[in-house]
């Protein structure tokens, strides 16, 4: 149960003063639906309102706060020109202007006659000084408050700063003093303070050098941040090593028949990563081990091969997908291969009802289906297993460490095997993934084409359009990944339809469209109308899954491709290029690139390697640019920064091998301050794994 001194942090921000389910909806969007969210969505800028000139000492351009007389108000002629009040001081004379002004309030806020403090951005505008919509107004006796450093954070379509900022405030104020979890010795060589002080500091940045992952501030809450993190993981792993493991040694005759029967050769890292899973299967230890590879390399042949060593060993194995029709690919991937050597297959997903899913769970209740695919409907309540003694992940990056441990709990002593599609640099994978152990895919099948990829400004999209047109007739199929517009699904899905209307104009008829907030079947439907070929062109949103396999598509076309990190891109890109027949990659950009952009679509036409492109993405985040972390594969960390902060990521996992060594079960003080990190951080999932959680 989460402890109670942390109930003020996650009650709904509607608790808050001021904040209604209007404003609410737009936080929720922007950071979370809890108080605790706020105080994670930290400043990204500052302004300096501690410039306070006369105002023949007012530069334009420069944001200043001005104590100034009100001298008249000059409400507009024609409805289209500004409400205007004229000010002065002893030096001189400043206009106030208001766009579509209310009177009445301007009236009331700036009296005729009396002195008040403003505060924005001093223009100049023919010659006279002006300020446009002061971002404040107040009376003398706040002048103070006023003068000083704001902080400045992101916002969304319907929050603007000034509730925002009220949100934060009132999320501030409800910070309670927490234990100290962190170690005294390590707190004082980094010169940390608290929480709730580093957290307070945080919020109010004094100078631009404040900002920066850098500052003692900002590190102590990342690194609080990556330890819950690393602990939750450590002890995930540790409840899964402590209870015993079996060996499913297997005598191959299933997989030998599997193997002699595929229509293809193994590649050698097939070869590689099957024998490493085998040998860890085979040890009396539970397996829990990373299979990475690129889109279309192959990884579900490997994970059926597992799946049958468990089978030799008289189990059953299971295959989870994270949608429905990645769930429906594997199983189209592995079934006619099952059933050419007699094991018959179950195939779950939230859709199955009735008599037959009463069926299929009859089926692996009794052990008769030895295999199953499906989606998080395989570990519901009743779902029970026989023998369950391999649970392979395919995680696409969407499950946690909670479900992962669900799943667990299905098999007594199953194995695991996790597998991605998002190749990770080295520093990184213990950040996603602890210590777990890896194998990677990395090379291509043979027989496939490399991708050509071009980048063309977006102002040629009809020089694209008609290069379709005889691409098409000639019996090409085209995915159009619509841009990201912002952390907003509604926004990513209007320019998703307003593209598919364009295109079917052009291809009447030919144009499919998917995107987030379609049903499950409707998003088969367009899926399959496009592989079958009743539709030539698919539109998208890039929520369409990653691993989605059509070999006859042969172009993708990815609009406004500077919006996109470069892993994303590259993942993209993977859904081409699969068949045998050459693709290409069209990357239409908006001009002007930023560098980072340029060389973000630079090293796409260079190289196909993505483990090479996962460095590279790093590297480049860690130049700064900000890409949506929604997209990029690894964890979403709302105080670390996965790039800037690796060292205490580090250092985040060896405290937390050190602190489950010596109190395994977080029952000392420090491990009783730390349990309460663990819930600040939702993994409450995780405490309950302990005893006396
Ligand atoms: P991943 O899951 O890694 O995205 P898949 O396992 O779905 O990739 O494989 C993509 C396609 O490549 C499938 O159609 C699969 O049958 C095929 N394939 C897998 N291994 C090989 C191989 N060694 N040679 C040729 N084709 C292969
Ligand atoms: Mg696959």
């Amino acid at each position: 149960m989460r402890p109670e001194l942390l109930f003020p942090l996650f009650a709904p921000v509607t608790s808050l003063p001021g904040i209604g389910p209007r404003l609410a909806t737009a936080i929720a969007k922007l950071a979370g639906e809890h108080v605790a969210d706020l105080l994670w969505h930290l400043p990204t800028g500052l302004i300096d309102r501690r410039f306070a000139p006369k105002i023949i000492e007012a530069i334009p351009g420069a944001i200043a706060t001005m104590t100034l007389h009100i001298d008249a108000h000059q409400p507009p002629r024609i409805p289209r020109l500004p409400y205007r009040v004229m000010c002065s001081d002893e030096t001189g004379t400043l206009e106030l202007v208001f766009f579509h002004a209310r009177p009445d309030y301007l009236e009331k806020v700036l009296p005729m006659g009396t002195e008040k403090v403003v505060s924005g951005k001093i223009e100049e505008f023919q010659g006279r000084l002006q300020m446009t919509h002061p971002d404040h107004m107040v009376s003398l006796e706040d002048a103070e408050t006023l003068q000083s450093v704001e902080a400045t954070y992101r916002l969304t379509a319907g929050l603007t700063s000034k509730p925002l900022l009220r949100a934060i405030q009132g999320a501030l104020d409800r910070a309670p003093d927490l234990p100290e979890w962190q170690d005294d010795a390590w707190m004082t060589k980094n010169g940390w303070s608290g929480w709730r002080d580093s957290l307070l500091a945080a919020h109010g940045p004094q100078g631009e050098a404040d900002l920066s992952p850098d500052t003692a501030t900002r590190q102590r809450l990342a690194y609080d941040e990556l330890l819950a993190d690393q602990l939750a993981l450590s002890i995930v792993r540790a409840s899964q090593r402590d209870r015993p493991g079996r060996a499913f040694k297997g005598d191959g005759h299933l997989r030998n028949k599997a193997i002699a029967g595929l229509p293809f050769k193994l590649t050698p890292s097939q070869i590689a990563a099957s024998a490493e899973i085998a040998g860890d299967m085979a040890e009396p230890v539970r397996m829990l081990r990373i299979l990475q590879g690129d889109v279309g390399s192959g990884k579900t042949v490997v994970a059926y091969l597992a799946m049958l060593q468990a089978v030799e060993a008289g189990t059953q194995a299971a295959l989870m997908a994270p949608t429905e029709v990645l769930a429906r690919q594997h199983y189209a991937t592995i079934e006619p291969l099952a059933r050419e050597i007699g094991l018959e297959i179950a195939l779950l997903t939230g859709r199955d009802k009735g008599n037959a899913r009463k069926k299929l769970l009859e089926g692996l209740e009794s052990g008769d289906i030895a295999l199953a695919v499906g989606t998080h409907a395989l570990f519901q309540q009743d779902v029970a297993f026989r023998d369950l003694g391999l649970a392979v992940v395919d995680e696409q990056h969407r499950f946690g460490v909670h479900q992962r441990l669900l799943l667990a709990a299905k098999g007594a002593a199953a194995d695991m095997l996790v597998m991605t599609a998002t190749p990770i640099p080295r520093t990184l994978m213990l950040c996603a993934y602890g210590d777990l152990d890896s194998s990677r895919l990395t090379e291509k099948p043979a027989g496939r084409q490399p991708v050509e990829t071009r980048a063309m400004p977006l102002s040629r999209i009809e020089d694209v359009t008609n290069r379709l047109k005889s691409a098409i007739g000639g019996g090409a199929r085209v995915f159009w990944v619509c841009p990201l517009v912002d952390d907003s699904e509604a926004l990513d899905l209007a320019a998703a339809t307003e593209r598919h209307t364009a295109l079917d104009r052009q291809f009447p008829g030919r144009v499919g469209l998917v995107h987030g907030q379609m049903k499950g079947s409707a998003k088969d439907k367009a899926m399959e109308d496009f592989a079958r070929g009743d539709t030539d062109i698919l539109v998208a949103t890039t929520v369409i899954e990653v691993g989605v396999d059509v070999p006859e598509a042969t172009i993708m076309v990815i609009e406004h491709a500077e919006r996109f990190g470069l892993a994303q891109l590259h993942q993209l890109r993977g859904r081409v290029g699969r068949g045998e027949r050459p693709s290409s990659c069209l990357l239409l950009y908006g001009a002007p690139l930023t560098q980072n952009a340029k060389a973000r679509i630079e090293i796409l036409r260079e190289t196909d390697d993505g483990f090479r492109i996962a460095e590279e993405d790093l590297r480049l985040r860690g130049a700064g640019e900000l890409l949506g972390t929604r997209q990029s594969g690894l964890p979403a960390f709302r105080l670390a920064d996965i790039a800037r902060h690796q060292d205490l990521m580090l250092a985040a996992r060896d405290d937390a091998r050190l602190i489950l060594e010596r109190d395994p079960q977080l029952e000392t003080g420090r491990g009783k301050a730390l349990r309460v990190l663990l819930y600040l951080f939702e993994k409450d999932a995780v405490v309950q794994t302990l005893r006396s959680g």
